[in-house]
C-alpha cells in the first residue's frame, strides 16, 4: 500500500538538489531548521486521532495516500463498532468496507484491517508490537507506517519518510537523496535523538502547510536562509 519509488518521486513533487551550489554546511543547515521548527512549531504532534495503540495503528494504515482529515472522519464510526483487535478481528470484511469506503483503496484496506487484527490477537495477545520487524510483517504495514508506530506509540526514535518528508528534507537541503530509504538514513545520521520524535512531525506539517508540493509558500517560510530550494529557484528572481 506503500508508494514504489518512482510513485514517491511524483507524489512528493521531487526535484534533485544536486546540481545546487552550497553557502553553509549541513550541520549548519540543520541547525537553523530545527531551530527554526522547535520555536514555532514546539508541540508538533501527529494530525491522526487516537485513543490507543491499536487506533494508532488502524489510523495509520488507512492514512496510506489518503489524507488524516478524511481518516479522522471515518475511524469514530470503525472504533465504535471495532474498538479493539478482538473486535475487529471478527468483523466481516464487508462490513469494515462499508465503514472505510471513503478513504482510497477501501477494499485491500479493509483486507489487511482484518488480516492484521487477527495476527494482532494470535500472536500479541491483542496488543501492538513495537518491533520494526514484527510491525512490517503485518499487512498493510510498510516501512512508513512501522516506523511512526514506533515513534508515536512507543516513543521509538525513528524518522518515517512520507512524501512530505521526502520532498521537504530534499528542498531543504537536509538530504540529497533520491530513494525514501536513503532519505531516512540521512535524516537518522543528522538529527540528534532526542529531536527525533518532533523532528519527523515538523516536517510533515511543514510539508503539509508550507513547503507544499506544487506551490511552496515561501513568503511564510522561515527557512529562506538555509534552503537550497529557495537559493536556487526563488532567492535568484529577488
Ligand atoms: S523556503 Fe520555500 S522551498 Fe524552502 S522550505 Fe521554505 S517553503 Fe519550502
Amino acid at each position: 500500500m506503500e508508494n514504489s519509488e518512482e510513485e514517491f518521486k511524483l507524489l512528493s513533487g521531487f526535484e534533485s538538489s544536486f546540481f545546487i551550489k552550497d553557502n553553509m554546511t549541513l550541520k549548519e543547515r540543520y541547525t537553523k531548521a530545527l531551530k527554526w521548527w522547535e520555536e514555532t512549531n514546539p508541540n508538533a504532534d501527529t494530525e491522526l486521532v487516537f485513543h490507543n495503540n491499536f487506533e494508532l495503528l488502524i489510523a495509520v494504515m488507512l492514512s496510506a495516500q489518503c489524507t488524516d482529515a478524511r481518516v479522522n472522519q471515518v475511524t469514530p464510526f470503525l472504533f465504535k463498532e471495532y474498538p479493539d483487535a478482538e473486535a475487529l478481528s471478527k468483523a466481516s470484511i464487508d462490513n469494515i468496507l462499508r465503514i472505510i469506503n471513503s478513504i482510497s483503496y477501501p477494499n485491500a484496506k479493509a483486507e489487511h484491517l482484518s488480516r492484521t487484527s487477527r495476527i494482532l490477537v494470535e500472536k500479541y495477545n491483542g496488543e501492538v508490537p513495537s518491533e520494526y520487524d514484527d510491525l512490517l510483517a503485518l499487512p498493510g504495514v510498510g516501512r512508513k507506517t512501522a516506523n511512526v508506530i514506533r515513534v508515536c506509540a512507543f516513543g521509538i526514535p525513528a524518522m518515517p519518510v512520507d512524501t512530505h518528508v521526502f520532498r521537504v528534507a530534499n528542498r531543504i537541503g537536509l538530504t540529497n537523496t533520491s530513494t525514501p530509504e536513503a532519505t531516512e538514513k540521512e535524516l537518522l545520521r543528522n538529527i540528534p535523538k532526542e529531536k527525533l520524535g518532533k523532528a519527523h512531525h515538523w516536517i510533515v506539517l511543514h510539508g503539509r502547510y508550507i513547503c507544499t508540493a506544487i506551490r511552496p509558500h515561501c513568503d511564510k517560510c522561515g527557512l529562506t536562509t538555509c534552503c537550497k530550494f529557495y537559493e536556487k529557484e526563488v532567492g535568484k528572481h529577488k
